[in-house]
């Protein structure tokens, strides 16, 4: 690896993986921040190739590309866990490169994912493991029924994944699913969900945000509610998990840990090995958000302090809002303490996220009743 100093400081660039909208938020934090980026991705309309001062349009594993990347950047990361681990260990020759290879790869396959957490102690949904038909008949007796069935791969926002209650569903299910390795879950009577969003740095510091509470709608986020209303022990157990997955991991850079609140105790759901949608309340609501916390620990930058300034409801808009002449930016924007995101992404489909808003009052129950409100009215 080329061996640019630490810490790497604005006026160099800097490279992203993935130009989605958590790929367009870091490029944005970075621009702000001084420095140069450049977006891979082959999306010729990808909404951070529009914000990016170079936008490398080819497929993650092109080797060109790659080789571009790594020149011209002092630094990469990764907005999306999809993106192939090989790709990462190649660009590792020219550049630094955060999160490592090896924390992605465990995070993009929920197999290893799952194992890897059970082999660490940490608290999930009962599981098997499902590589072949011949395996459903013990996995469900391990796990109970009913259960999900979700594919190890590739699966996201619910997707990928079916609830079976008998043997016979779980085999079409697999077969659905053109029989790839998938794991069976257990299904959770769940209470709630929460999320923490940390950084951890080369050195091992680590910087926690706020507990995010979060609501799902058809396996998407729909709302997320800081601080969430749990008991300040659950909170801190979740940030103590966090930090141990992290510490576990050996990982630098921003993370998120999502888990299930059942019987009042923490299981761990996924791991994301990048920024995450339950904390882009961070982008209006705390001193440093998970944008810019992204750049400093790629750039190995001191942290930056994680304090929340005010509670805040986050609400995803999906594009499933695009239709009866909505969205009514007007109605949103008429109110002094909401902060609107929009992605620039061109065509608008169901369950695509377009943007989000975050709604700020000192008052958590009001913000939270205007989210609700303002995502009915929109
Ligand atoms: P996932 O893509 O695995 O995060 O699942 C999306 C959403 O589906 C979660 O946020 C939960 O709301 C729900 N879900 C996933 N797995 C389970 C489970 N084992 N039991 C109950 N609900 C689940």
């Amino acid at each position: 690896m080329s061996s640019k100093p630490l810490p790497i400081l604005p006026g160099t660039t800097l490279g992203i993986l993935g130009g989605g909208q958590l790929g367009r938020m870091f490029t944005i934090a970075a621009r702000t921040m001084g420095y140069k980026v450049m977006v891979l991705d082959p999306d010729f309309a990808s909404p951070a190739g529009k914000m990016a001062d170079v936008h490398l349009q080819a497929d993650y594993t092109d080797h060109g590309a790659l080789r571009q990347l790594g020149a011209a950047c002092a630094a990469v990361t990764t907005e999306f866990e999809n993106v192939p681990a090989a790709s990462l260990i190649e660009l590792a020759n020219h550049c630094r490169v955060s999160p490592g290879a090896a924390s992605v790869a465990i995070a993009q396959d929920r197999s290893h994912e799952k194992t890897w957490l059970r082999e660490h102690g940490f608290a999930t949904a009962p599981f098997a493991l499902v590589a072949s038909e011949a395996d459903l008949d013990a996995a469900l007796a391990a796990t109970g029924a009913p259960a999900l069935l979700k594919v190890s791969r590739f699966g996201y926002d619910g997707k990928g994944q079916a609830r079976v209650g008998t043997l016979e569903e779980a085999r079409a299910a697999f077969r659905e699913f053109g029989g790839q390795p998938c794991v069976l879950e257990g299904f959770v009577q769940l209470e709630l969900e929460v999320s923490v969003v940390l950084a951890r740095s080369d050195a091992g510091e680590c910087a926690l945000f706020p507990v995010a509470e979060n609501r799902h709608d058809n396996g998407i986020l729909d709302i997320s509610i800081v601080p969430a209303r749990v008991p300040d022990s659950l909170s801190q157990q979740a940030r103590e998990m966090a930090r141990a997955v992290a510490d576990k991991l050996g990982y630098v850079g921003v993370m998120a840990v999502e888990f299930f609140v059942a019987d009042g105790r923490l299981m761990i759901n996924e791991i994301a090995p990048r920024p995450h949608n339950s904390g882009h309340y961070t982008l209006d609501a705390c001193v440093t958000n998970q944008f810019e916390q992204q750049v400093r620990a790629l750039c190995g930058l001191p942290l930056g302090d994680t304090r929340l300034l005010s509670p805040v409801a986050m609400v995803n808009i999906l594009g499933d809002r695009w239709h009866d002449g909505g969205p009514h930016w007007d109605a949103l924007l008429a109110h002094d303490n909401i902060k609107l995101h929009l992605y620039g992404k061109e065509a608008a489909r169901p369950g695509r996220k377009m943007g989000h808003f975050n709604v700020l009052d000192a008052n958590l129950p009001a913000a939270l009743a205007l989210a609700e409100k303002m995502r009915a009215v929109l």
